[in-house]
């Protein structure tokens, strides 16, 4: 399909990305809609984050059943899982499935970053630019460039002049590497780090931990794929989704008990022991719903899960530190590990305490600390984030109505309208934006969702010959509120460093970036505004749509 006049504009979207979001995004618009869309990548093939994470150990964290695409009733039947939380190269080769099977790549232009998005007043179109200088016209723009795919820059000096290899976690060299025999160093200890820290134990010579902040890392439960619970998933498939949409991070759970001090001490043990054994975010989610928002509460999970980090690692004093205290369970995104605490059991592990010591820089031979202590390493791991949620954003240098920049619009902090639009940014989408439910509902389902909704707002657009849709100045500013109110309630501002509220980064506005209301209340948002004709958002006629009319 071309819009009403074609003259200039190139496609009719532009999609940016080619993981979850991008692949599912060029199918719906392409395929079901019948716009005409072209996609960029800086990546040479399909996956987005499971294509640059290739670290070892990387894996999924969400159970691979409720972990993968909803929209195809065929694929999700055909499609195997060999283990319960796959690992990353087997979500890439699903990925790639993906892709093959909706024909998706002839779509997509790869090795190519978007390095420029401008709004056109006159024209109502935006013109995208890429690193290879060239430079295309679309009605509508949609990113999918991900939440956690800007790594964070080392906020200490010297990594250029280290003389030994350097690895970032969050992209991660695809050729396989050999750690046995060597030192090897990682700084961090977030789900990537943990990850990486359990799988490199096994075969580094050496393996040196920087530890700033302890996490609260649990047992993710891996196991292969039982084929009896995989035919009955299969067979129930529908309703498993359903449910999944019902709860608060979009997975099927129904077992969460209102309050861990509303039950004696004796039955809230009980409670932890079964998700703790079952695994994945079972103790997170799915044992009480006010961990998050009680102290009081927290301090009993938090207090359990220490015990059992004490139980696992053999030296007291590697313990103690391991121990996470100063912040609540949960306040920082929770890693879910196999074997990770047993890693220090060994005698080549060392956990060293950068919070106590910071890290001063990297040398040609090593990291040295602040008391002048120099740990020699022959390879340096950098597990230390991401520019999370707005970062992947604003690296795209967006300009929206009257040459206002995103970052100029974002200074205090993200301002959105459901966490997809903008207000001046018209006809830009962003799938799973800050302040959408995203990394806080299992993303495939909130990619879904999002991008259902703006395929579903461009139909009513071009039903009612209209083309511009745009969030008004009032429902943002709303919307902003609504969401800062949220995490208020919670005790995610008790964090000292948590990229969910983006103070991982130095000096980026401290600012919670996900939506906690959970995905059924954001749902039934969405929903309410469908219903009241897209309440909150102007809808209109571009000039050349209205010439055309
Ligand atoms: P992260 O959770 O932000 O962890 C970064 C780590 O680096 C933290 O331990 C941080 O310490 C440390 N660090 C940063 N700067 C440092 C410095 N100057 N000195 C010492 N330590 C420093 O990042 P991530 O591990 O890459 O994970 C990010 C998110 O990606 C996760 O929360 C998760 O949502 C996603 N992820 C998911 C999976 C999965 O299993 N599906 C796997 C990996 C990642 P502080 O805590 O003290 O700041």
């Amino acid at each position: 399909m071309a819009t009403a006049s074609t003259s200039h504009i190139d496609h009719d979207a532009i999609i940016i990305g080619a993981g979850f979001a991008g692949i599912y995004a060029v199918h719906k618009l392409r395929d079901e809609l019948g716009l005409d869309v072209l996609a960029f990548d800086a990546a040479g093939g399909v996956g987005g984050t499971w294509y640059w994470n290739r670290y070892p150990g990387a894996r999924v964290d969400i159970e691979s059943v409720h972990y993968s695409y909803s929209f195809d009733e065929q694929l999700q039947q055909e499609w195997h899982w060999t283990e319960k939380f796959c690992g990353q190269a087997e979500i890439l080769a699903y990925l790639n499935h993906v892709a093959d099977r909706f024909d998706v790549r002839r779509s997509v232009r790869f090795n190519t970053r978007v390095t420029g998005v401008t709004w056109d007043d006159a024209e109502t179109v935006w013109t995208v630019t890429t690193d290879r200088g060239e430079s295309y016209r679309s009605r509508y723009v949609i990113s999918g460039a991900g939440t956690l795919s800007v790594p964070k820059q080392p906020d200490f000096p010297g990594v250029d002049d280290f003389a030994g290899e350097v690895y970032l976690t969050g992209n991660w060299p695809h050729e396989d590497l050999a750690f046995a025999g060597k030192r090897v160093g990682v700084i961090g200890v977030g789900s990537s780090g943990i990850q990486a820290i359990s799988e490199l134990a096994k075969t580094a010579g050496h393996l040196t931990v920087f530890q700033r902040t302890p996490n609260y890392a649990t047992p993710i439960g891996n196991a292969p794929t039982d084929p009896g619970e995989q035919a009955r998933n299969k067979a129930n498939y529908r309703a498993i989704r359903d449910a999944s949409r019902r709860h608060f991070l979009g997975l099927p759970y129904t077992e969460v008990q209102p309050s861990a001090l509303a039950v004696s001490p004796e039955e809230r043990r009980k409670v932890f022991e079964d998700r703790w054994e079952r695994g994945g975010f079972r103790l997170f989610i799915d044992s009480f719903a006010d961990i998050l928002f009680d102290k009081a509460a927290n301090d009993t999970v938090a207090d359990y899960i220490r015990e059992r980090i004490r139980e696992r690692v053999t030296d007291p004093a590697t313990a103690a530190l391991l121990a996470p205290k100063g912040y609540p369970y949960g306040t920082k995104r929770p890693p879910l590990e196999t074997d990770y605490y047993e890693a220090y059991n060994r005698d080549t592990v060392d956990l060293v305490d950068v919070k106590a010591n910071r890290i001063d820089r990297v040398t040609p031979r090593g990291v040295r600390l602040a008391d002048g202590t120099e740990h020699e390493l022959d390879c340096l791991v950098l597990a230390t984030g991401f520019d999370a949620c707005t970062g992947p954003l604003l690296a795209m240098n967006i300009t929206g109505r009257n040459g206002r920049a995103l970052a100029e619009h974002w200074a205090d902090g993200p301002q959105t309208y459901l966490g997809l639009m903008a207000a001046g940014f018209p006809n830009l989408f962003m799938i799973t934006g800050p302040q959408s439910p995203s990394v806080l509902y299992n993303m495939p389902l909130a990619i879904e969702d999002h991008i259902d909704f703006l395929a579903e707002a461009i139909i009513y657009l071009r039903e009612n010959d209209l083309d511009v849709i745009e969030p008004t100045v009032g429902a943002e500013r709303e919307w902003v509120a609504h969401t800062n109110e949220l995490a208020q309630a919670t005790l995610l501002p008790d964090s000292p460093t948590s990229w969910y509220m983006g103070n991982n980064i130095p000096g980026k506005p401290r600012r919670v970036l996900v939506y906690l209301g959970g995905a059924p209340a954001y749902r039934a948002k969405c929903d309410e505004v469908v219903a009241g004709n897209y309440d909150g958002f102007d809808l209109t006629a571009s000039r050349t749509l209205a010439a055309a009319a």
